[in-house]
């Protein structure tokens, strides 16, 4: 077996085998042909992307297998596994059984870069945040590049920069709860920490277990490196005080304003002078001004100028289905937040506007308490509860607002064109998973906007 105490020094006809044939996998294991390891992909699926993915490994000459693991898999001596893949699962119980070490994509990728690494998790936000604060590292002394949850692997990456040296290369890494149990060695430059709420319990079992498999991104670093952290979340503020990197707080309060705060009309810097007006600012809500002050933190940190990070807070647009004003007509105003899937992302969509809201809460019920959305209904004149999760939502709000249950997201779209008067807004933010009527949230999302524009 590979000792991983330490960063082992050479893979070379090292037996590896790459549990997983999603981008992280072929990433990670392109990444050990390259150091001349004797790799091994296996993945349980058999769908047209794994076997589109697996031409990437033939044309490499990766000896793969798809539909089983079989016991191929446990001849090695270092396991890399695709985040997907739970600890729980029949094959890394077996692996821990034979001792084997088990890594995650990025850990691997880690111990082949000097680049700085800032990495960026949270329950919400943190896919704005990353893209926002790659755009604000795209400048003529640094090369950001968003890797890891989004788009190209870590890996991947990593390989592409060994092949052409890129000495302004910094990786933004979206990091959720399941990468980090995979991390062994891993060391960001600077972590931030965004916000934490109840979400994947599934998966983690208790919000303690959540809660450290977050802060677990940051447990190799130390006072040579950096912490952004949200001091409004009591979670994050408590639970970071035990990590030793450089704590960074940042607070949407402008008596806590570190290096970036807010007022009524615009971010500040410290000094309280104006970095950006919110007039000039696409993105809607006080958490996404959170998510700006965090991104820009960062940047700073880093070495880049206020007039560029205010530059790229005022060029960005809102990503689709996270707060996409995609439609007005006759005075309404149409939302697609169709990522948000847990209650708290709710909550900030409900606080982001002060005019009437028709909501369109459901799909596939992943836990949470809609209960807690009752002190934010001051602005809701209905709410729609549709699919799987609707009765939970009628139990939950009961008779404290409007409320219409309907089977199906097609129907709740045409009803709010009965509900919808001039000034208000149609607001989608399910709260829930997307799967019981939709492939995932970008369908749902889109299924949303194109009913909405047919309707109107
Ligand atoms: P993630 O990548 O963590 O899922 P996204 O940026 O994709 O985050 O946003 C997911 C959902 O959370 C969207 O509905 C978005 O409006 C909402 N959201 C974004 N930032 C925050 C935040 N700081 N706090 C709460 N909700 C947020």
């Amino acid at each position: 077996m590979i000792n991983i105490k330490s960063i082992p020094k050479s893979l070379k006809n090292k037996r590896v085998s790459v549990i997983g044939m999603g981008i992280s996998g072929i990433g990670a294991a392109k990444l050990l042909k390259h150091y001349k390891a004797d790799v091994f992909v296996s993945d349980l699926g058999n769908s047209i992307d794994i076997l589109e993915n697996s031409n990437h490994l033939s044309d490499l000459k990766i000896p793969f297998e798809t539909g089983k693991h079989s016991g191929k898999v446990f001849d090695c001596e270092l396991m890399v596994v695709s985040p997907g893949i739970g600890k729980e699962t029949s094959v890394l119980r077996k692996a821990q059984k034979l001792n084997i070490p088990v890594i995650g994509e990025i850990e691997l990728g880690s111990w082949f870069t000097e680049a700085p690494i800032i990495a960026v998790t949270g329950s919400n936000g943190k896919t704005t945040t990353s893209k926002l604060l790659a755009s604000m590292c795209q400048n003529n002394n640094f090369d950001g590049v968003l890797a890891g949850n989004i788009g190209i692997s870590f890996s991947e990456k990593i390989l592409q920069d060994i092949i052409n040296l890129n000495s302004k290369r910094v990786f933004i890494l979206e990091i959720s709860s399941f990468q980090t149990e995979y991390f062994v060695h891993f060391k960001p430059y600077i972590s931030i920490f965004l916000n934490i709420t109840p979400d994947h319990l599934n998966r983690h079992g208790t919000f303690d277990n959540y809660l450290n498999a977050k802060i677990k991104l940051a447990e190799n670093q130390d006072r040579e490196s950096f912490g952004i952290f949200n001091d409004d979340d009591n979670h994050i503020n408590v639970s970071i005080q035990k990590l030793d990197f450089k704590k960074i707080p940042f607070s949407l309060d402008p008596e806590r304003t570190f290096y970036f705060g807010l007022n009524d009309t615009k971010i500040i810097k410290k000094n309280h002078d104006e970095l950006i007006s919110l007039a000039n600012i696409s993105l809607i809500g006080n958490h996404n001004y959170s998510n700006i002050i965090a991104a820009a933190t960062a940047a700073h940190l880093l070495g880049v100028n206020d007039t560029h990070i205010a530059e790229s807070i005022q060029k960005f647009k809102p990503i689709p289905h996270r707060m996409e004003e995609f439609h007005t007509k006759d005075g309404v105003q149409y939302i697609n937040d169709s990522k948000a899937t847990n209650i708290d992302s709710v909550k900030c969509a409900l606080n982001s506007f002060n005019k009437p809201i028709i909501l369109i809460l459901g799909g596939k019920y992943k836990g949470g308490n809609f209960e807690d959305l009752l002190p934010h209904t001051k602005n809701i004149k209905a709410i729609i509860a549709y699919g799987e999760a609707q009765e939970i939502i009628v139990n939950a709000f009961r008779d404290a607002v409007r409320l219409e249950a309907i089977s199906n997201l097609k129907q709740a779209v045409i009803l709010t064109q009965s509900i919808a008067q001039p000034g208000e807004v149609v607001l989608l933010s399910p709260g829930c998973a997307s799967f019981d009527q939709f492939k995932n949230f970008e369908e749902r999302g889109n299924c949303f906007k194109k009913w909405i524009l047919k309707e109107t």
